[in-house]
């Protein structure tokens, strides 16, 4: 390097700073001024105090000092000043972010802790409660190591054994407890269908069907299925309750039952007495033993326990009645051979009646001939018309208006009047006449040797009779009359046509006015 004074340093900086437009400031000569002067080797007093300041700096801070251009000791002032504040500034940030990570770690150690708590291992399950609640409080290092150590101890000490014994089972696995649980549950319910809880299955649902009711048979299916399908329900607390409840239940049915049978078999005794009391009513039992048996139903009183009294009881009443009804039979017996024989007699003497009444030749009412005879008599005198020539004339005679005599004053005034007609009508005609009834209020009368003029005669005497007749009726009097018609054998062909002829004439005489007497009209 060619040598250089301070003056020619001063010269070529003035020049620079005019080259380079710059205003003539102590600082712009003083920063042009230590650039020329180092480029050629000169350094200042400030300069070499700077660079003994940055070598004394540490890594970082060194190497960008030396890449900043600082020429002053403001310079390397402002330069330190700038690092510190923002190293303080990137402190401060790094202190949030550690506590950030601190809190999610806590909580995640407190999560774990809250899962073993929940295993089946006491001793882990305290120790977890007891470090979840160490956690909790303000953080201290020296507790959370002695945690720590006993935490250790658990792992260390930890005994499995116990899980050996389900190998007996037929469980191997031990990986996932809910596969061991379905391992369990298969081996106890359909693998082993003589297991003892099988078996006592069976015994508790024969157990819950009633005795004697046939309801709840639903409810104890159902049950009956759950338990068959799945015994080691047997042990959970609440199957036992709703077995308690379905056994109550089931006690409760076969009472109801029992009281109702119990009643029906009251009704039946008391139908049973009803029969009796009918029975003796009609005699056909003894009213003694009626009474006796009654008596017997009355004292029966009924509960669960008196069963077999009961039956005794309606054992006996049910012989007594056996007997009776035995002897029952017996004078039932004895009296239908009597009832026979009074129909057989009542047959015979009906029989005998009809056969009365057919041969009998009396009208009972009147006491006249009754129309068989009067027609049997109207034979004979025909007979010895024909054989001898003896003529008759026959008189049929009816009352007028009956039919309102009887619904004025009654039938049996009626009665009364026939009965006294009858009876003028035999008072008055001969010995050889012969009065009979025809028919209801009309009688004949057959005149033997009586031509048709005397014929008419007899016949309007009655006639007058008759009507004169002081018919009297409870104290009333019933004025009565008679129409006749009157024909004469000779006049007629037969005996028939004679009778014919003068029922003819009796129509007429009713035609004619009634109360009068009508000759057979002579052909000439
Ligand atoms: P008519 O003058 O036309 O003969 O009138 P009637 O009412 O007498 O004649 P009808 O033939 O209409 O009635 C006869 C009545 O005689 C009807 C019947 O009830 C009554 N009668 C017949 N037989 C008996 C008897 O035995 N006793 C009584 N009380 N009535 C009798
Ligand atoms: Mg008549
Ligand atoms: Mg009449």
């Amino acid at each position: 390097m060619a040598a250089i004074s301070v003056a020619q340093i001063i010269k070529e900086a003035l020049s620079e700073i005019k080259v380079r437009q710059l205003m003539l400031t102590p600082e712009n000569y003083t920063e042009v001024y230590n650039e020329i002067s180092s480029k050629y080797g000169f350094t200042t007093e400030e300069k070499r105090k700077i660079e003994k300041y940055i070598s004394r700096l540490s890594g970082d801070y060194k190497s960008q000092a030396s890449t900043v251009n600082i020429n002053t000791v403001d310079e390397f002032v402002a330069f330190l000043t700038a690092r510190i504040n923002r190293s303080a500034q990137q402190n401060q940030n790094s202190s949030i972010d550690d506590e950030k990570e601190f809190k999610s770690l806590n909580a995640f150690t407190r999560r774990i802790l809250q899962a073993i708590s929940m295993l089946h291992n006491k001793e882990a399950k305290a120790m977890a409660e007891a470090s979840m609640q160490l956690l909790s409080r303000k953080f201290d290092a020296s507790k959370i190591d002695a945690m720590r150590e006993k935490w250790f101890d658990i792992v260390s000490n930890y005994n499995d054994e116990y899980l050996d014994f389900l190998k007996y089972y037929g469980v191997r696995n031990f990986d996932d407890l809910q596969s061991m649980m379905s391992e369990l549950d298969k081996f106890l319910t359909v693998q082993n269908e003589n297991s003892p809880l099988c078996e006592i299955s069976d015994l508790i649902v024969s157990m819950l069907q009633p005795s004697i009711s046939t309801i709840l048979e639903d409810d104890i299916e159902q049950m009956a299925n759950q338990i068959k399908q799945n015994p080691i329900c047997l042990s959970a607390n609440d199957t036992k309750e709703n077995i308690k409840k379905l056994i109550e239940r089931r006690i409760e049915a076969d009472r109801d039952e029992i009281g109702s049978k119990i009643s029906s078999l009251n009704g039946v005794l008391v139908s049973i007495s009803d029969k009796i009391s009918d029975l003796s009513k009609t005699s056909h039992i003894s009213s003694q033993k009626a009474h006796e048996l009654k008596a017997d139903i009355k004292d029966i009183s009924f509960d669960a326990s008196s069963f077999e009294q009961v039956r005794n009881m309606l054992f006996n009443i049910a012989s007594t009645l056996e007997i009776e009804s035995r002897e029952l039979g017996v004078e039932m017996d004895n009296k239908q051979a009597t009832i026979s024989e009074l129909q057989n007699r009542i047959t015979t003497l009906e029989n005998e009646l009809a056969t009365a009444k057919a041969e009998s030749k009396e009208d009972f009412l009147t006491k006249t001939a009754n129309k068989r005879a009067l027609m049997e008599e109207l034979r004979r005198i025909e007979e010895a018309y024909k054989r001898y020539g003896t003529d008759y004339s026959l008189c049929f005679m009816d009352i007028d208006f009956f039919k309102k005599i009887n619904d004025n004053y009654g039938h049996d005034a009626g009665d009364a009047i026939l009965a006294t007609v009858a009876m003028i009508l035999r008072k008055y005609s001969r010995a050889v006449d012969f009065v009979g009834r025809y028919g209801g209020e009309e009688f004949v009368v057959l005149l033997p040797s009586v031509n048709l003029n005397d014929g008419v005669k007899f016949a309007d005497k009655l006639r007058k009779i008759i009507e004169n007749f002081k018919f009297m009726y409870k104290g009333e009097r019933i004025n009565v009359t008679i129409s006749s018609g009157v024909a004469t054998r000779s006049l007629n062909i037969n005996d028939n046509l004679t009778l014919e002829s003068a029922d003819k004439m009796l129509y007429a005489a009713k035609n004619g006015g009634r109360n009068q007497v009508m000759p057979q009209v002579i052909e000439k």
